[in-house]
């Protein structure tokens, strides 16, 4: 059986749904059970709303029809649509307790994001004017987003209930700090979110703190990749067959995939230690270094990636930080 048609044999249906993002297409699920319930909701906008009810018409339904909306993290491609569906259907809204303040108060949330995205980037050795043009940029993105009232806050390790099937709630936070999956036991099947896809390495983005596993013991910076690593080593043990990620198709064999991720880090932090050993950098230095031009049209993104594996390194003791008139720079030890 095909990934596809064991997923629909499982009551389980993918529904691509287009988004204006690089990533492409955005995978929600429908869930034909007893309540009727849709696991992300895709981007706000016209064309994705358009999509998804036709989708939904595939199978019968119509949005009025939904009884249960899930969330699995915190970006806009996966929550923009919610509250036009809450307010239509009429469905509770269910999401990991420490998402729900970022559910119900998108805007500011967002604001605050770029805040901290501001501060880090001139922290780590990005000039001004591009921090400033950056956030000009990144302000129009928000219009995708959504912001409804959370109707139900799930805790880490509890279970959602359906007449036919039961989801365990797993906070596995990294790729977003609000990442969260849903464990199907009896069929062996994971609702993954972007948590683990299988064509792309999930960048983890460095983003405010939400308290519980993603909150930064001392008050620092969040360790974004640390975090993932962990995510990752727990989510390896699972007796999953089959899961369900939020962009691509569906797959199996997930520790093989976790070894090949784990590795390609092993690799990159090596990389970014050699660079280190010819001289203290900042972390965009580092960053363009590797991807030149890159590092400044993508200026959070690299600056992510780079501070990730830098801390990878700082926790083995192979490189340290040092901090002058408030930019941070990184020698080998
Ligand atoms: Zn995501």
């Amino acid at each position: 059986m095909s990934t596809a048609a064991a997923a629909a044999a499982a009551g389980v249906h993918c529904l691509p749904i287009p988004t204006p993002f690089m990533v492409g297409r955005v995978n929600c699920y429908l869930i034909e059970d007893d309540p009727l319930t849709l696991v992300d909701t895709g981007p706000n906008s016209g064309k994705a709303l358009d999509q998804l009810e036709r989708s939904l018409g595939g199978h019968g339904r119509r949005i009025e029809d939904l009884e249960r909306i899930v969330i699995t993290h915190q970006h806009i491609d996966h929550l923009g649509l919610v509250d036009i569906l809450a307010r239509r259907s009429g469905a509770e809204v269910c999401a990991l307790q420490e998402l729900a303040p970022l559910i119900e108060d998108f805007g500011a949330e967002a604001e605050r994001d770029d805040e901290l995205a501001a501060a880090l980037m001139l922290r780590h050795g990005i000039p001004r004017d591009v921090v400033t043009a950056l956030r000009a940029v990144s302000r129009p993105f928000r219009g995708w987003g959504g912001s409804t009232p959370v109707s139900r806050r799930l805790r880490d390790g509890e279970a959602i209930g359906f007449a036919d099937r039961s989801l365990e709630v797993l906070h596995r936070p990294g790729h977003s700090p609000s990442d969260t999956v849903f464990w199907d036991a009896e069929r062996a099947l994971l609702l993954a979110g972007d948590h683990l896809i299988k064509h792309i390495s999930s960048n983890p983005l460095i983003s405010r703190a939400l308290g519980g596993k993603s909150g930064e013991p001392g008050g620092g910076r969040p360790r974004a990749l640390l975090t993932y690593l962990a995510s990752m080593r727990e989510t390896r043990e699972m007796p999953a067959e089959l899961l369900l990620p939020g962009h691509g198709e569906a797959f199996g064999d997930h520790a093989e995939l976790i070894d090949e991720r784990f590795a390609m880090h092993e690799r990159r932090a090596a990389k970014i230690r050699g660079l280190l050993a010819e001289g203290p950098l900042s972390a965009h230095e580092v960053a363009q270094s590797l991807w030149g031009n890159v590092a400044v049209t993508q200026a959070y993104l690299t600056l992510s990636e780079v501070l990730g594996h830098v801390d990878m390194l700082v926790e083995r003791e192979e490189v340290r930080e040092q901090e002058l008139g408030g930019v941070v720079r990184y020698e080998a030890v």
